[in-house]
């Protein structure tokens, strides 16, 4: 196994973007050059797992690959520390959600390899139940 595969699995598993070393902000996905102050000195950073969601919408076009999905749920999700990521909401009808509903991390099929077969792995975004009764 090379490291470049290594490096590359991490990010699909974990949500990996970057900090920077100077100014201290963070970002995802990765980056080599702080969007904020310019540094170059950037670590690798995983991005916290829980945030709430800003907005959705309801995709029922079929995207080619994705029919098996449909309707798919796309949010812009801020995480707790303050980035924004648009990823996939699952877990849940589209008139439950809500702006502000508590969201976590989770690690879903994207799509399979139609040619190949071969699954691809991503993170999307599910509501954190909350026990209300
Ligand atoms: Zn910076």
């Amino acid at each position: 196994m090379s490291i470049p595969f290594w490096r590359n699995r991490d990010r699909y598993y974990r949500m990996l973007g970057s900090k920077c070393q100077k100014c201290g902000k963070e970002f995802f996905p990765s980056v080599l050059v702080c969007r904020s102050c310019h540094s170059t000195d950037v670590k690798d950073f995983e991005m916290p797992q829980s945030g709430k969601l800003l907005s959705y919408t309801l995709q029922k076009e079929s995207i080619s690959g994705f029919e098996d999905q449909e309707p798919m749920v796309f949010g812009l999700v801020e995480l707790d520390n303050g980035v924004r990521v648009v990823a996939q909401i699952v877990d849940t009808p589209y008139e439950a959600l809500k702006m502000g509903t508590k969201v976590r991390t989770v690690f879903r099929k994207v799509r399979t390899d139609g040619e190949s077969g071969q699954i691809y792995y991503g993170y999307k975004f599910a509501p954190v139940r909350v026990t209300s009764h």
